[in-house]
């Protein structure tokens, strides 16, 4: 896995680039956003975790410039605790994740293995199961052939289940598929958009299964 760090402090650079080694990815470390845009136009990362404050051009130009030109790499950005702003113009201009410093490498560690997983299922960018198709690429869906509306949330959640039909799920490992979407923990937040889900598909698009969980439901056309 080939990870691209863009950070200007040396210090939590230096930590993290042989924190990463030790898990395995092999990484190319840059400081500056002019540095970031020559690297990007001339290697293949599988994803990147990204500074916003950066000397000179800041950390949303290199992710803008990034989008613009259609590359898809997963992007975790870093981002000052006061800086909310930034981070929303991050996660709106196409940031997968982000991490507010100081954060714990542990946690940083566990958000880079759900992107790696989230960029594997990305590969296939059409999913039809029965009257549902769902568009990864455009995260629109159609049931029976009409457009729905569903929320980001929904739709990492739907499609949890629908790559997986026999699949029986729990409200952990769901919760797991919505790590990062900035979703907080509460303990029905699952139950909340599985009750959306079914209002917007019918109540037989996902099926309870008493004492585990849920899973897709019988989606015929
Ligand atoms: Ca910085």
């Amino acid at each position: 896995m080939r990870l691209f760090l863009v950070e200007d402090d040396e210090l939590l650079s230096s930590g993290l680039q042989v924190a990463l080694r030790q898990a395995q990815y092999t990484v190319e470390h840059v400081g500056t956003s002019e540095a970031a845009l020559s690297a990007l136009a001339h290697n293949d990362f599988d994803m990147m975790v990204l500074d916003l404050g950066l000397p000179g051009i800041d950390g949303i130009a290199v992710l803008k410039a990034l989008r613009a030109a259609g590359n898809p790499i997963p992007v975790l950005i870093l981002s000052a605790r006061d800086a909310t702003r930034d981070r929303i113009a991050g996660l709106d201009l196409g940031a997968d994740d982000y991490l507010i410093k100081p954060f714990e490498l542990d946690e940083l560690l566990a958000r880079l293995r759900v992107l790696a997983r989230r960029r594997n299922g990305h590969q296939v960018n059409q999913l039809t199961l029965g009257a549902l198709a769902m568009d990864m690429g455009s995260l629109s869906v159609r049931w029976r052939g009409e457009p729905v509306e569903l929320q980001r949330l929904e739709f990492m959640l739907l499609k949890q289940m629908a790559e997986h039909p026999q699949r029986v799920f729990n409200r952990a490992q769901l919760e797991e598929s919505l790590y990062g979407w900035g979703e907080g923990s509460e303990s029905n937040t699952i139950d909340v958009y599985v009750h959306h889900l079914r209002r917007k598909l019918g109540p037989e698009a996902i099926k309870t299964v008493r004492g585990v969980g849920y899973r897709i439901g019988d989606l015929a056309a």
